[in-house]
């Protein structure tokens, strides 16, 4: 049966237990291959998964993953999300003949969002105007300035790639292509939260923007190697990151570092620039306030979210893409069957199901789900195993911007614009003294921080 916004089935013969009308798969052309050695991809090792691929995916896989992917939407927007490893060393070519497929494949009714995660460093006018022509949204991976940047993005020499990133965003840019920024939360800008924030609006214009903690997670044994990189050395001694083990690595974000990052943000933004900076997570917290979930890792439970490797296996997340998560192979399994079976939906439900009784009985418990289990590896305050090692940042972040959020679902609420929560920010700021302690915690009177004029 199909609703005014759903679409029948096509190609598939029987409907699968729990086929999702809509999910979000995430296609990697060139598997974890990358032109770069960025010192904290952990992504980089799994190529150890394929030995012996060349890791580019075939025309068949291609065509597959394409045609499947209309064929199991019920929606009629339908995502086709590229990323890596690092996708444009596939060439533009690959990318044209993936569209000639959806334009053969695509339903009435339907229509295609295309995203596409990139490091920037090969983009060029082909690859821009290729990307304006088919309405492309493009993310690329910013760390902040450049000194920051150029601490963990490194090349294969080991040099900084903040100037080829630039480049790279000065062409998207002349072409008009949307973009948005993804910036990784690291021990290299944990505590500049404010000036990268700034860096990215002021600097470099943009207006929609990501933040995702690092957390390299590693056993006692394998902490010395994993601290030196996951990259290919001479001589091997290469380590394949696993999820396993009760540490991280020396590059990780501290829990408390990553709440104190967020809000130094979200400080600025509900004062400056709500309603003109998406910034992902403040989005989707207040869309939390209305039992909407846009971002896996807040939600209750997970697994419409699938990573399909370049010779067409198929897990169920990108941050699993090892053997003990692979759901099978697209070329010889319909993707719905993989991604609606039993065993994601597992995966997907233990994401609620195995919440420490801490998330079980917290009062954020509502905005942040116990975040996303592969964090999950600490012990929570009772002793008991399987809790988030990011608990008190996210804790600390959820519960500082309840005030400010909640005024803003009010005004939501009442048909208004969110924006307005700025004006109930200014007259509090007046009733504040410019030596009183500024809100964001940071310690530094509120004058020399947050109440500085003109930030
Ligand atoms: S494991 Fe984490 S990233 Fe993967 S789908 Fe679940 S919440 Fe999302
Ligand atoms: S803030 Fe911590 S205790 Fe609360 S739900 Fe999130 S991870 Fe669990």
């Amino acid at each position: 049966m199909t609703t005014n916004n759903t679409l029948p089935l096509s190609g598939i013969q029987t409907m699968p237990p729990h086929a999702p009308p809509r999910f979000h798969l995430l296609a990697k052309p060139s598997g974890s291959t990358c032109n770069l050695d960025c010192t904290y991809c952990f992504f980089l090792s799994k190529e150890a998964l394929y030995p012996n691929s060349k890791s580019r995916m075939a025309d068949q896989t291609l065509e597959n993953y394409i045609r499947q992917t209309l064929e199991a939407h019920r929606t009629p927007e339908v995502t086709i999300a590229w990323q890596g490893g690092e996708p444009t060393l596939m060439g533009v070519e690959f990318f044209r003949r993936s569209i000639e497929f959806a334009e053969r494949y695509k339903r009435p009714g339907q229509t295609i969002e295309y995203t596409f995660q990139t490091n920037g460093v090969l983009l060029d006018d082909e690859w821009c105007a290729f990307f304006k022509e088919h309405n492309f949204l493009i993310g690329i991976s910013v760390d902040g300035p450049e000194e920051i940047h150029d601490t963990y993005r490194l090349n294969k020499g080991g040099q900084g790639t903040f100037k080829q990133v630039m480049r790279g965003l000065d062409f998207l840019k002349k072409h008009e292509v949307d973009f948005n920024i993804l910036c990784t939360v690291n021990a290299a800008n944990q505590h500049h939260g404010r000036r990268v924030y700034r860096f990215f609006r002021d600097e470099l214009g943009a207006t929609w923007m990501q933040f995702i903690p690092i957390v390299e997670r590693a056993t006692a044994e394998l902490l010395p190697l994993a601290n030196l990189g996951w990259h290919e050395r001479p001589g091997g001694d290469r380590p394949l990151y696993l999820q396993a083990g009760d540490l991280v690595t020396e590059r990780s974000v501290g829990g408390e570092q990553y709440g104190r990052f967020l809000v130094d943000i979200f400080e600025e933004w509900v004062r400056h620039d709500v309603g003109r900076i998406f910034v992902q997570l403040f989005d989707v917290t207040l869309h939390a306030y209305f039992g909407q979930h846009l971002l896996c890792i807040h939600a209750p439970t997970c697994g419409y979210g699938p990573a399909l490797e370049h010779n067409g296996d198929l897990y169920t997340c990108d941050h699993f893409v090892e053997p003990n998560f692979l759901l099978g192979n697209i070329n010889e399994i319909h993707m719905l069957e993989l991604v609606g079976s039993a065993e994601m939906r597992r995966f997907g439900d233990n994401k609620r199901d195995l919440l420490t009784r801490q998330c079980r009985d917290c009062e954020v418990r509502m905005l942040c789900n116990g975040g996303c289990p592969k964090d999950r590896f600490v012990l929570s305050r009772d002793g008991e195993p399987g809790h988030n090692c990011l608990c008190e940042g996210l804790y600390h972040f959820f519960n500082h911007t309840r005030p400010a959020m909640a005024v803003m679902a009010d005004l939501v609420q009442r048909g208004q614009y969110a924006d307005g929560v700025m004006t109930w920010v200014a007259e509090q700021d007046k009733r504040r003294g410019r030596n009183d302690p500024c809100p964001c915690g940071s310690g530094r009177k509120f004058k020399s921080c947050h109440g500085q004029p003109g930030s």
